[in-house]
Formats: C-alpha cells, structure tokens, sequence
C-alpha cells in the first residue's frame, strides 16, 4: 500500500478528518449509463467477488520474492472465463504485470480510464495468524468477511476492479474511451513492476485517468456519525539519505571533540532544527469544505472558510501527526549505522538513516541543498542520497474524480468524499508524470478493528464491501466511458 504507509491521509483532527461531497455542479449523468448500474444483480455479484478474492488470496504473492506472475496468470485466467484475452509483461523471472483492454466502440472521445492494483502483498507469519483464518488461506467466515493477507492492500481492490471490468463486457457497455485494468507487480517493495509499465509500456496504455489504491472509507472520522472517503490526488515524494561523519578513530578514555559520533550528534540536531513553513494544500481545503457543506450548522461554516480554517483549524491539524505531514517537508530519523567494536572504541564512521519526504512542488534537489546550508559548518559530514523522487499530484477537477466521489456516498446521507494529499507513496507517483490525473480510493468503508487488521495478523475485508466496492467502480467507469 502506501509506501510511507500514511494509507490515505485521513487527517484526524482531534476527531475531525478529510471528506468530501461533490459541491461543484455536479455532472449529469446520461440515464442510459444510470440503466446499466440498475440492471446488474448487486448480491450476487458481491458473492462472485468474494469468490474470486478467497481464490487470489491463495495465490502466494508474498513480497519478497513476490512471485507475482502466479497472480497475474490467475486474474488472466478469471478475465478468459468471461472471453477477455490478457497480456502479461514479465519484468523479472517469476514476476509479471497483467494488462487487459476493453476497446471504446469507434474512436474514443479520450484518453483510457485504468484501474491499477498490485499483484504482491507484505509478509505474513502463519502462526500469529488464527489457525482457522490462514494468510494465505481465502477462507469465507459466515459473518461475510474473506480473510488473507491481501484482503484490504490490495488484492479486494484487485477483484474489484477486476469484476467492474468484467461486467462491462457482460453488459455489453458500449464504451466511447478504452477502459484497461491493470495489475503490476512489486508494490510493497520496489516498484518494479510500475516502473517497467511506466518506461515500456505507457506508448501503447496512455491512460487518461486512472484509480489506485490510497483513501479507505473512514466512519467517525472527523465527526461522529459521519463516513469520509478521502480521496488522494496527490502524494509527497521521497528523499532517503545516510547522513555520514566521519573522523579519526580512537579510545573512549580521550574524548576529542571531533569523533565521528560527536559530530553525527551535532549534525542530526541541525537537521532537526531545519526551519518549517506549515501550509493547507489546497485539496485538504477542498476537503475541509466538502465535509463542511456535508456537516453544517457553526462548524460545517467555519470549515467552508480558508480564513477560519487557518484561524480555527490549522493548529488542530497541525497537533494530528498524521495531518501534519502533510502540511510541510519532513525528514524523520529512522535508524543508525556503524559503531564501534567495544563501548571503549570510538568508530571512524556512523551514519544517521533520515526518510524525508516532500510536498509536491518540493524538488529533493531543493531540500538537499537546504540540508547543505544547514550542514555548511560541520567539514566532517557528509550526505549519502538512497533514493530520491518529487511528490506530484492531480487536478480533481475531472470527470472521474467526480464520478468515483458521487458514486462511493451514492445513496447515502451520512458520507461525504473529497480530495485529499497523501503523506506516502503508491505506484501512482510514477504514473503521473506521463500526464495521467491518478486517484487513490479504495472504496470500501472500514471502522477502527477492521482498517487496523491492514497488514496484521487479521486483515480481511466483508463481502458488503467488496459488492459496493464494485458497484462505485462500475457506476463510475460507466459515467466516464460509456457512451450515451
Ligand atoms: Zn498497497
């Protein structure tokens, strides 16, 4: 899921979160695209879906190794039952993407509409699990839950999207843009597989929107008895680095004041003391106001305000760990290198392990040479670069956003949807670069035990979601791509 594992900024401030209804104009749906939603059996769909999902979860994609082409080659073999032919693109042995199409009748009015998820999963150990719900086991609880690792990121995601998709060509949508799914491997670790669809692929795929994994339907998220479905437009780019000091070798009995260690201390509180600028990006507004409009009275006003949100609001979200990331550039430390051989040894090298990560429109180059300015008067350190990439984001004002956002509170009046920034990374971030406008929703709704089971020991998700799951995907593919 998201690298950085923010899940989907869901900005709690002290008990308020990002949501969204649609406030703009609303796009009118053709009822002859309304007509394909309403002619599809929901439950028995939903069954099919968790049926497909126990089967996937059985096929082990733990990553590392990954194993994806055994994915891949079982959602190729799900797609032929219903007559669709699949390409799987092998980028490493063992390791696949699957690509589907399902071509616009004539030519298309625009660019695809994709739906991507990943194929690999994080670890699992089976004996923390409970022994009647294995990770790799699918099992169906009577309770209406498909358990396995993968359930939640992102393999529910996955038959879900993989049924929307399969619907169109049962129904015989008739389509005026291509709709391709796509499913890649190598998520949870290196991005392997995004980065092979990206640089081998994309000439022929081009897609024009697409969907991901990022927001989950959050209940009780900002306010009691309201569901939020943020929505992710954009997320914040990575710069990793190993802060090196480096310095004569010696004996713990004569302190010198330039060891290594001494000067990696003085070096991580310069880093500590860079100069933040707390800012709301603009989607996190949008949101605010959407959940505003949503909430009314007092509170639902003052969040419809920029004025009153940052006289009001921003201190509240600026307390939230999670909300705060994503209003300004961080760089946390996460660990330690090198050390001596014995407590009397000073080393001549340790390193400080730094996970920054950057607001779109912060370039790494730009924070590195903050870093420099910050390290100018420290000779003896040195910064080693791990990876480095902007953060980057979408313009939701598309008709895809805006289907996703009315389809997933579609029939509801306690829910609301809206964009949001994500403080991690998905495979959406290598995507947009080529000009796709990517959106991070998994639409399910989840309370506290079912959203804290994502890579645990429990992770499952309930059949209600994965059949409303696909019908926010249909609805939404079909008001985008189909045609009237
Ligand atoms: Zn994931």
């Amino acid at each position: 899921m998201l690298r950085g594992r923010m899940r989907s900024v869901v900005v709690r401030l002290s008990s308020i979160v990002l949501v969204s209804c649609a406030t703009t104009a609303p796009r009118a749906v053709p009822p002859s695209l309304d007509a394909f939603g309403d002619r599809v059996p929901w439950a028995q769909v939903g069954d099919e879906a968790a049926q497909l999902l126990s089967g996937y979860l059985q096929v082990d994609t733990v990553n590392p190794p990954g194993n994806e082409l055994l994915g891949a080659q079982f959602l190729a073999a799900a797609l032929a039952k219903d007559g669709i032919s699949a390409e799987l693109q092998v980028v490493a042995p063992g390791r696949a993407n699957l690509i589907a199409r399902l071509p616009a009748q004539g030519p298309p009015v625009d660019k695809p509409v994709c739906l991507l998820s990943h194929l690999d999963v994080v670890s699992a150990e089976p004996s923390e699990w409970p022994a009647s719900t294995p990770p790799l086991g699918g099992v169906i609880t009577p309770d209406g839950f498909v358990w396995g690792r993968g359930a939640l990121d992102m393999k529910g995601m996955g038959a879900v999207e993989l049924m929307a998709f399969v619907l169109l060509k049962r129904l015989s949508v008739p389509l005026a843009r291509d709709v391709i799914l796509l499913a890649v491997a190598d998520e949870e670790v290196d991005n392997t597989g995004m980065r092979a669809l990206v640089d081998h692929k994309w000439g022929e795929l081009d897609c024009g929107v697409l969907v991901n994994e990022g927001g989950l339907g959050l209940t009780n998220m900002l306010f009691e008895g309201q569901t939020v479905f943020p929505i992710a437009v954009g997320e914040k780019g990575s710069l990793w680095l190993k802060v090196w000091a480096k310095g004569e070798a010696g004996h713990g009995s004569t302190p010198v004041d330039t060891r290594a260690p001494g000067q990696l201390v003085r070096a991580i509180e310069a880093i500590a003391g860079l100069p933040t600028k707390a800012t709301i990006h603009p989607a996190v507004y949008e949101l605010l106001r959407r959940v505003g409009v949503h909430k009314g009275g007092f509170t639902g006003a003052v969040l419809q305000g920029r004025a009153l949100v940052d006289l009001f609001v921003k201190g509240r979200l600026l307390a939230q760990p999670p909300s705060r990331a994503v209003m300004m550039d961080t760089c946390q430390l996460t660990g330690f290198e090198g050390k001596g051989s014995s407590p009397n040894v000073v080393p001549s090298a340790v390193a400080a392990i730094f996970d920054c990560r950057l607001l779109p429109g912060t370039s790494p180059e730009r924070m590195l040479a903050r870093l420099h300015e910050r390290l100018k008067d420290l000779p003896q350190i040195s910064v080693e670069v791990l990876q480095a990439f902007p953060g980057n984001e979408s313009s939701w004002d598309d008709p895809f956003f805006d289907a996703l956002a009315r389809n997933v509170v579609r029939g509801r009046t306690d829910a609301v949807a809206g964009p949001v920034i994500s403080p991690g990374f998905t495979d959406s971030i290598f995507a947009r670069p080529k000009g796709v406008k990517a959106y991070g929703l998994v639409p399910f709704e989840v309370e506290g035990a079912e959203l804290g089971s994502m890579h645990g020991r429990n992770e499952r998700v309930s059949i209600a979601n994965l059949r409303r799951g696909v019908e926010v995907l249909f609805r939404a593919v079909v008001e985008t791509a189909g045609r009237p």
